[in-house]
């Protein structure tokens, strides 16, 4: 066990920062506090950087030999509700080995380690290769604000290269070189409405979205599932939200149905959209309207031969860990990152089973061995050839 990361994560876990879903909070801003707080005591530069409605993401930042290259690890602040939770979220409990708390594996325990690593690096008599940046943002439970104002501020070092980024999420300390992006819409369909008992002649729109829910089930559904990825498998259509009426003795005026559609490394979640639309509308016309997308997110898909990548793996094998690349269903601030055009794997400790649950917790042996693994990583040379 590492007794610093663990206190540092249960300091972290007891301060609430669960994601208000747009609403106007400060949410994160009082653990990025802490955070910037922290790094000041260990004699770290750390700062707030406000994403939106005073919400913050903190950056903190190790100068190494090379100023023009730097390695990023990025973990995020915020969490997922609390409500129904079997342990008390903010105050963590250290049971059997394990950390009980929200947040404690999805992300703050990632995170806390990424933190600790830092610190030794920054007390070690030897500076770094690269510079090392260990970013904790804002928003990544909702729309990603905190990683994308961290990208916009890093574009704007003409100076400095990132090269490299982990993202810390629970991963069991596996490499995650892909995962799945997402594309939600709604469709809608109107009618006229009227008294139940006359229904003859007026279209039902509940009736018209059973059938294009239908035909999503028997002639869209099956071709998606039919070609699978390699790392992260097929991708998926579900209906997940459907509404539609005004009242039991009322032909509804209109219904609509909400689309969650997994998409796989090499999909355009616009492009998916477009065609899944046209569909629609070629089988249904005009009466059914796909409405444009209310979320995207980009999937994750790394060149396994890229440097960054095999030296990431390598550190985990030569931490006796099993160094060979995964891919996941579930989505990261990392393909943003990737996006930008910086090699994101995402890696940290933790389950995903134990996120987002009424018991989330975290293995505070593996917690410790993540330290070790981040401080490995810290040191990895800058790449040949950086101009
Ligand atoms: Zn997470």
């Amino acid at each position: 066990m590492n007794t610093d990361a663990t206190a540092l994560l249960s300091d972290l876990v007891s301060i609430p920062s669960v994601n208000p879903r747009g609403g106007a909070e400060p949410a994160e801003t009082p653990v990025a506090r802490r955070i910037a707080d922290w790094c000041a005591e260990q004699g770290i530069t750390a700062e707030l950087d406000q994403v939106v409605d005073g919400r913050c993401n903190v950056v903190a930042i190790v100068p190494g030999r090379d100023p023009r290259a730097a390695v990023l690890f990025e973990s995020h602040l915020d969490t997922v509700e609390v409500e129904h939770m079997n342990t008390p979220p903010f105050t963590p409990t250290v049971r059997d080995g394990r950390l009980y708390g929200r947040g404690a594996c999805d992300a703050k325990g990632p995170l806390a380690a990424f933190l600790i690593a830092l610190r030794d690096i920054a007390r070690a008599p030897e500076p770094p290769a690269q510079t090392v940046i260990v970013a904790g943002v804002a928003d990544e439970e909702h729309e990603y604000k905190g990683v994308l104002r961290l990208l916009e501020n890093l574009a704007g070092e003409a100076t400095r290269t990132v090269t490299g980024a982990v993202v810390g999420e629970p991963t069991d300390l596996r490499v995650v070189v892909a995962h799945k992006g997402v594309m939600r819409c709604r469709i809608v369909v109107a009618g006229p409405g009227g008294h139940s008992s006359r229904p003859w002649g007026l279209e039902n729109p509940i009736e018209t979205i059973a059938r294009v829910v239908t035909f999503l089930a028997e002639e869209v559904t099956p071709s998606l599932t039919a070609a699978a990825h390699p790392l992260v498998g097929p991708a998926s259509l579900v209906p997940s939200l459907i509404s539609g009426g005004t009242g039991p003795n009322t032909v509804p005026n209109e219904c609509a149905v909400s689309l969650d559609r997994r998409t796989l490394p090499g999909e355009d979640p616009e492009q998916v959209w477009r065609e899944l639309r046209d569909r629609i509308t070629g089988r249904f016309g005009p009466s059914v309207t796909v409405e444009p997308p209310f979320l995207t997110d980009l999937a994750l898909d790394n060149d396994p031969a890229d440097p960054f990548v095999a030296g990431v793996r390598d550190v985990l094998g030569r931490a006796g860990r099993d160094s060979s690349a995964i891919g996941t269903g579930w989505g990261s601030d990392a393909s943003k990152i990737a996006a930008a055009g910086i090699p994101s794997v995402v890696l940290g400790p933790g389950s995903i089973g134990d996120a987002h649950t009424p018991n989330e917790s975290i293995d505070l042996a593996e917690l410790a061995e993540a330290v070790e693994i981040a401080r490995a990583l810290m040191r990895l040379p800058a790449p040949a050839g950086l101009s």
